[in-house]
């Protein structure tokens, strides 16, 4: 009798469940608005009736299934399978999520936060194939992270390590999501690149990157300031040079404290390319160690979009190829 995996990828705006073979290839998935305001029993129950209506879709019986893996926006704790109230899903406050699953369908299930679960995917579908240690980091309304050491993903305690946009590099610098002031985050990540140009183009209004955003700084966005240094914006690439050193230092820490084969860069980082890579790595290169520094790549991550479907399978595939 063949084996299926269940994945369940929760986001603020969407919910997916796919169905995939032991080895991780996606057979089918379902994709819904997840209505977050509704709150925490109304997602459950849609999640439910979702994961059924996948696997029967390809007549997949809950006796074939051999184990569930759930990828969720955090805080939420990988042992007890509590989420914490996520800023994306408001209304949602210690929801014992695992349990829940665990019980309705009688098949062992794998939580992780998001960061963590799509650190998992690259490391065994995407750019950190091959490798024992990956540092995953995206670059998009945060800025967040995983860590895979060892071929594991670094927990911590109760499910907090690898928050890497968190790290302070200005003391009294701009204020970050978390309360605190100066985080990488508050700097570098889609929405901080925009405010930042923002400002900058109030000083100067002679940039591609206000004609990108017709005209109007309050329409600013991340994506303007890439694609106006793409076509050699000098503010702009000001801006991402700014981005690239703050990457870089923050990254540079992390090399030193982690030692890793390789740092893959989501979101932002793909989209921009060599343009904020290549300061990335000469940034990383002069702050690291040596040793460690010499031992880094750091690469654009290669999932793109397919991360939030793999990320859930990744948790519950044997990654018997890496
Ligand atoms: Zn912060």
């Amino acid at each position: 009798m063949s084996r299926y995996l269940i994945g369940i990828d929760i986001g603020g705006t969407k919910l997916a469940t796919v169905v995939a073979t032991i080895d991780g290839v996606i057979l089918h998935k379902i994709r819904q608005p997840t209505e977050a305001k509704k709150g925490s029993d109304y997602v459950v129950s849609k999640l439910i009736q979702m994961v059924n209506e996948t696997r029967e879709f390809i007549q997949v019986s809950c006796s074939q299934i051999e184990a569930i893996g759930i990828s969720c926006g955090g805080p939420l704790d990988p042992q007890t399978g509590i989420v914490y109230s996520p800023p994306n899903l408001p209304n949602w406050d210690a929801v014992p999520l695992k349990q829940i699953i665990t019980q309705e369908f009688n098949i062992p299930v794998v939580i992780e936060n998001d960061a963590n679960a799509s650190a998992y995917a690259e490391w065994q579908f995407g750019g950190g194939r091959g490798f024992k240690n990956v540092v995953f980091i995206t670059m998009s309304t945060g800025i967040g992270a995983g860590i895979v050491s060892d071929g594991r993903i670094l927990q911590g305690t109760n499910g907090c390590a690898g928050e890497v946009g968190h790290q302070i590099l200005i003391p009294d610098g701009p204020l970050c999501g978390c309360g605190n002031r100066g985080c990488l985050e508050s700097i570098c990540s889609g929405p901080s690149i925009a405010r930042r140009a923002k400002e900058a183009v109030k000083k100067q209004t002679n940039t591609k990157i206000l004609d990108l955003a017709d005209g109007k700084i309050s329409a600013i966005k991340s994506e303007h300031v890439v694609l106006a240094a793409q076509k050699d914006d000098p503010l702009a690439i000001d801006l991402i040079q700014q981005t690239a050193f703050y990457m870089g230092w923050g990254i540079a820490n992390l090399v030193n404290i982690v030692n890793p084969e390789v740092v893959l860069i989501g979101t932002i980082a793909i989209a921009a390319g060599e343009l904020l890579l290549e300061p990335i790595r000469q940034t990383v290169q002069k702050m690291a160690m040596r040793r460690p520094a010499e031992a880094v790549q750091i690469r654009p991550a290669e999932l793109g979009n397919r991360i939030g479907d793999l990320a859930a399978i990744s948790l519950v595939r044997s990654p018997m190829n890496n």
